[in-house]
């Protein structure tokens, strides 16, 4: 008896012990290590370039006055000297809004800075389902274009409609998608104006999947996550798109994040060549360009014309020496703002023209 008890006992310690790759894991600190506090020193020597200054003249098609901290003209002038510092010719600002707050940013950038700065307007999406809507959208647009807008950003659907968030959501059959006919004059009058769109559908997908052990992105996402709430499918948001494409031949879209489809990008090329006004920025997708940089520059050399360089993460220096550095050597283990280290791309002279420059030069309007 006494002996059976021995057996299953040692059986059990046996078990407990795990064996990964044929070597038993032990335990130890690590096992009660918080997985946000989890920062891994790399043993790795191999090249760190620093590239102050981009190789080529850049237009950046994707930054906010919000989330680069933009109150007073010294905050401009600030950023002007980074810009001049780091090798951006330009910056595209989304300001998100119209009427009087649209006026006042358009003022601030476009009188000190007319050459430097582009400033695109956002939506009036209030009241939508009082007549008149459609007319008074349209209006808004004009009178922003008349003010100076050269196109509309960042409009976005990650779920929660055009024209609401998380907080306040509306019910969903309230919530105004791209394919809304109530939008189709506004779409056709931003072709008709040359004014390019810059839309961001759905999200990344690993916010459709829980937070848990196979969460693919780190804990600094987790803000983003949508699983279990009340929003359509990331593949119902990115039909909405195909519908307004399907509808509206003549307008410029770019959407950007390489719209939320970075991970796959064999999917997104089907897209892409279906429709021949779409085109996609980069921004804030260093890390899906990182992690898989044979097949990022294979895209970015085939789309050359249809990408566009955008940051989307403030006005920091190290910030654009980052996205310089990603872009133009040949760096391994870069650290990244995921798990993931990046590889440097070593683009091509003209695949980085296009990118930093030429495509804005196509398809933004200088008027
Ligand atoms: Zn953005």
């Amino acid at each position: 008896m006494i002996r059976v008890i021995l057996f299953a006992a040692a059986n059990c310690a046996l078990m407990a012990q795990q064996v990964k790759y044929g070597v038993p894991v032990k335990e130890g600190p690590m096992d009660s290590l918080r997985l946000k506090d989890y920062r891994p020193d790399s043993s790795l020597v191999v090249a760190k370039t620093k590239v102050t200054m981009a190789r080529f003249p850049v237009i950046d098609a994707h930054s906010h006055a919000s989330m680069s901290g933009i109150k007073t003209r010294a905050d401009v002038d600030a950023w002007v000297k980074t810009m001049d510092e780091t090798g951006i010719e330009m910056s595209v600002v989304f300001t998100e809004t119209a009427g009087a707050e649209f006026d006042k940013l358009a003022d601030l950038f476009l009188k000190s800075y007319p050459k430097r700065f582009q400033v695109w307007c956002g939506m009036d999406t209030r009241d939508i389902d009082a007549p008149g809507y459609p007319e008074r959208v349209v209006r808004e647009l004009e009178r922003c274009y008349r003010k100076g807008a050269r196109g509309v950003g960042e409009i976005t659907d990650k779920g929660w409609g055009l024209q609401s968030s998380e907080e306040g959501a509306l019910p969903r059959a309230k919530r105004l998608r791209l394919d809304d006919a109530r939008l189709d004059p506004f779409w056709r009058r931003c072709a008709e104006l040359n004014m390019p769109v810059n839309i961001h559908i759905a999200d990344h997908p690993s916010c459709w999947k829980p937070l848990g052990p196979n969460q693919e992105r780190t804990p600094d996402f987790q803000g983003f996550n949508l699983y279990g709430k009340d929003v359509p499918s990331y593949e119902e948001l990115l039909a909405t798109r195909d519908r307004m494409l399907d509808k509206h031949t003549r307008t410029t879209f770019i959407f950007c994040h390489l719209s939320n489809v970075g991970n796959d990008l064999a999917a997104l090329a089907k897209t892409m060549d279906r429709y021949a006004n779409m085109y996609v920025d980069i921004a804030a997708r260093d890390y899906e360009i990182g992690r898989q940089p044979r097949s990022a520059r294979a895209f970015l050399e085939r789309y050359r014309g249809r990408v566009l360089f955008g940051t989307d993460m403030g006005r920091e220096r190290s910030m654009y020496e980052g996205w310089w550095r990603l872009l133009e050597t040949a760096d391994e283990y870069i650290p990244g703002r995921i798990w993931w280290p990046y590889y440097g791309l070593e683009l091509r002279d003209d695949t980085l023209k296009s990118l930093y420059r030429e495509t804005a030069l196509k398809v933004l309007n200088f008027q």
